[in-house]
């Protein structure tokens, strides 16, 4: 376990480290590292390493471009791959402005912030993401849409070819450090999930970038495509990013409750309040690609009713069977194309908002809500997640509890790269149009 800057040393002397990657992620989601040879740690473990952020999506403000790195020591780890020219470790960074304060575009320190909102209420989130993602064939070096195997739901081999791969991807997980609690194949052909244990929100954060870039790099050295792209194929179900989150209050279960309606307590009722109220906000960073909303339509398992149940896996918000230190609730929309950072802390706010000011969330839904007709779901009040990216940024846009908790700077951003996003799609021209309309038009 590394928890100070001697024990990295330490490590890095013992494991023969070479490189150091100093990683760090954008508002879009994206990993970014700066590599630095082993003889520069010192310096990253005192004052940090100074780059230029100017470049980086979301972190350009003028005449700030000057950015400094600093490890966080506790996510020290070595990467199991890529050897041949020295051992290369990497550490999680925190991004600071060059006098010293922390930069409000890092989605690192919003988390931290909305965190420490939590704690002065006495609440510690723990959070556990289910990943899904798709292998695809390469050919001439390119990615293609070519399922790498013909397994569906739970099959094994021979149909799942991929679990060769996939044991590889837990392996190196393991390596890293992961608790990984069971993988299996998706729903749909070249579709699967891994499932690791749930942990605090920041350094489950971390894990989602980690998860992400080993998954799309073991899939590299067995010559296929690894993607957390949403929806890559029309008609099947697309990868989602469930998350399951809950509170903890003075060691225990906050959202247990035995004498409890369901076994569950007013916090986590009222948490689902706040969720359901900031919802169509959220969506805009839990889903934030206009490829996103291809996911959330009827039929595939991904959510699309604004409503909330127990087992019920049509609605958005589940409760999970399991009751006492287990109890958590399951938010089913975001996809694992969002940012975790940002994604987690908007959850965060959404909820400490409803216990705030104890939002009720209603009835709980049990029936089948993709059976319901238009006319039944009127009645019931039961909403839609927003259709687009454009509409859900148009909902984060007017919502000044997650402005507030994201910070200005985030939540700007956000909003542009949703927007940028939809105009880009906007003036495309696409095959289902040409097809639709060339000939009969
Ligand atoms: N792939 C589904 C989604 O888009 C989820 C399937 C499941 O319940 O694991 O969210
Ligand atoms: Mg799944
Ligand atoms: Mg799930």
């Amino acid at each position: 376990n590394i928890n100070t800057k001697e024990d990295v040393l330490k490590a890095i002397e013992a494991n023969n480290v070479k490189f150091i990657r100093l990683q760090f992620t954008d508002i879009q989601g994206v990993v970014k590292d700066v590599e630095i040879p082993v003889t520069q740690v010192e310096k990253a473990l005192g004052s940090g390493i100074s780059f230029d952020g100017s470049s980086v999506e979301g972190f350009v403000r003028i005449n700030e471009s000057d950015m400094v790195l600093k490890p966080d020591v506790s996510s020290f780890a070595i990467l199991p791959w890529n050897q041949s020219k020295g051992v290369v470790a990497r550490m999680v960074c925190d991004v600071y402005l060059p006098d010293g304060t922390p930069f409000a575009g890092d989605p690192r320190y919003v988390l931290k912030k909305v965190m420490k909102e939590a704690e002065d209420m006495g609440f510690t989130l723990n959070v556990g993401p289910e990943l899904e993602f798709f292998l695809f064939e390469k050919e001439n070096g390119k990615a293609t849409t070519i399922p790498h195997d013909f397994g569906r739901y739970f099959e094994f081999a021979p149909a799942d070819l991929a679990e060769d791969v996939r044991r590889d991807i837990v392996l190196t997980l393991l390596d890293l450090g992961f608790d990984i609690e069971a993988s299996h194949h998706e729903v749909a052909f070249g579709q699967h999930e891994i499932d690791f244990k749930y942990g605090g929100a920041l350094s489950t954060a971390d894990d989602v970038m980690t998860f992400k870039y080993v998954t799309r790099t073991i899939a590299k050295l067995n010559g296929l495509h690894a993607t957390f792209m949403p929806k890559p194929i029309f008609g099947e179900n697309g990868s989602g990013m469930h998350v399951n989150i809950s509170l903890s209050k003075n060691g225990e279960n906050a959202f247990y409750d035995p004498e409890g309606d369901m076994q569950i307590s007013d916090e986590a009722r009222y948490f689902i309040g706040g969720l359901l109220k900031h919802v169509k906000a959220i969506t805009a960073i839990s889903n934030p690609l206009v490829n996103s909303y291809k996911r959330l339509v009827p039929g595939y398992e991904a959510p699309v009713y604004i409503a909330w149940s127990g087992a019920n896996r049509s609605s958005l918000i589940r409760i999970p069977a399991a009751r006492g230190k287990g109890t958590r609730v399951e938010l089913r929309s975001p996809d694992p194309s969002c940012n975790p950072y940002i994604t987690f802390a908007a959850i965060l706010a959404a909820g400490l908002d409803g216990i705030r000011n104890k939002i009720d969330p209603g009835e709980n839904r049990e029936e089948n809500i993709f059976e319901l007709s238009d006319k039944g779901l009127q009645d019931l009040g039961i909403e839609t997640l927003p259709p687009t990216i454009k509409d859900a940024a148009n909902y984060l846009a007017e919502d000044d509890l997650l402005r507030e908790a994201l910070g200005e700077h985030v939540h700007e951003n956000v909003l542009r790269l949703a927007r940028a996003d939809w105009d880009a799609y906007r003036i495309q021209v696409h095959d289902w149009e040409v097809e639709r309309y060339l000939n009969t038009i």
